[in-house]
């Protein structure tokens, strides 16, 4: 095998949990560029943590710069993908010999760090200073929000609306009936079957109708309607054929992007029939590391390692202590799934999967 080849350019569009990772490990085979309209990396299960703790956030908010001191990064969004270059949003062309996208899901989420510090803080002056909180989405956001608020402030009003039969649709019905026992021990109300609707909300008014016609008393409200997958995008370039319906990335057991031998997609945005899971998406992350490391040694294609997906774990955390864990052969709620997750929501661990202390 040659040595590594050094003028490879590696693109990686997407810093988020995969992306990130991705970036870090190839950092030094490679000219590795990262597009991220973010400056920072920011956990997504830490966030709902941040809201009811805003000091919290500082270590949850990993700059691009800390992890990858032999990239270059670049601030922006990426709009369009030719069959040699990423264009960005700023106007930048930017050259790869291996692209992978990781642009997993879509949220407005300010520039710097700075900024994003301060969007939690007064998130965190919003829950203070309100008597009733409605929460929008019985999803895992949602959920973990209302946990989140229901163990901080015990005394605020919550209610919750979804609009499915049950809370937590991506994990099985036991997890939901679990989650919604806890939620009503801490006194929220939860109802089912109804929508808001987010056009006719406005901050301050006091009162929210839902579909059914109940009318909610509330000082303010938070929206946690998962977000949408950032792919809309890859419509208007070379990609545009790869889109599934659900707005995935077809991809081999290689992760390639079907038809596209330098092109890779990891995490979320993909087709693999898996839980989508931000452990997971790591895993996606390695594989790949290696995999094109591999082939800018001058691997055979033969010997790239393919990808078989497990069985997954979920854990939604309800608050400080508890959490509700649905493993492969059972469901359990409490302290016990608490303890693996709901003390620092994976904080530690996380940082050091990007080589930095906890
Ligand atoms: C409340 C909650 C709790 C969770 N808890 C857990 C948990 O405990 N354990 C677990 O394993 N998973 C958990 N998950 C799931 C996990 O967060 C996702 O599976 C994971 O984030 C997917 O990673 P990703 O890299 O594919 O996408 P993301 O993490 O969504 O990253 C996508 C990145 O791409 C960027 N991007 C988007 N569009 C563009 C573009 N056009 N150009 C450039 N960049 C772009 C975004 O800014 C972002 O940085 C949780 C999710 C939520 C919402």
């Amino acid at each position: 095998m040659e040595a590594t080849n050094k003028t490879n350019n590696v693109v990686v569009i997407g810093g988020g949990v995969a992306g990130s990772l991705l970036a870090k490990s190839l950092q030094f085979d490679s000219n590795l560029v990262l597009i991220d309209p973010k400056e920072y990396y920011d956990i997504p299960w830490t966030d709902l943590r941040s809201m009811v703790e805003p000091t919290f956030a500082e270590k949850t908010l990993i700059k691009h710069s800390e992890y990858l001191s032999n990239g270059t990064i670049i601030n922006s969004r990426a709009i369009d993908i030719t069959a040699t270059e990423v264009l960005t949003e700023e106007g930048r062309a930017v050259p790869y010999d291996f692209l992978v996208v990781a642009t997993g899901h879509d949220e407005a989420l300010p520039q710097s760090k700075t900024d994003r510090l301060e969007q939690f803080k007064k998130d965190y002056e919003k829950i203070k200073s309100s008597n009733s909180i409605l929460i929008i989405g019985g999803g895992p956001t949602g959920v973990e929000l209302a946990g989140e608020i229901a163990t901080d402030f015990p005394d605020k009003k919550i209610t919750l609306v979804h609009k499915g039969q049950r809370l937590l649709e991506f994990i099985g019905p036991k997890a939901s009936t679990k989650a919604m026992k806890w939620l009503k021990s801490k006194k929220v109300e939860v109802l089912l079957e109804q929508t808001v609707d987010l056009d006719s909300v406005s901050e301050g008014s006091g009162e929210f109708k839902t579909s059914t016609g109940t009318t909610i008393s509330a000082d303010c409200h938070f929206v946690a309607i998962g977000k949408p997958l950032s792919s809309g995008w890859l419509r208007e370039t070379i990609l545009k054929d790869c889109v599934d319906q659900r707005g995935r990335l077809k991809v081999d057991d290689k992760f390639r992007v079907i038809g596209h031998e330098k092109i890779f997609a990891v995490g979320d945005i993909t087709d693999v029939k898996e839980m989508k899971q931000g452990y997971i998406a790591q895993g996606h992350a390695t594989l790949v590391a290696k995999n094109i490391n591999l082939l800018m040694k001058g691997g055979k294609e033969s010997a790239l390692s393919p990808y078989k997906p497990g069985s997954a774990i979920a854990i939604v955390s309800l608050g400080r202590k508890s959490a509700v864990a649905e493993f492969p052969f059972m469901t359990i709620s409490g302290c016990f799934p608490g303890m693996i997750k709901s003390k620092d929501l994976f904080l530690g661990k996380t940082r050091k999967v990007m080589g930095l202390d906890s």
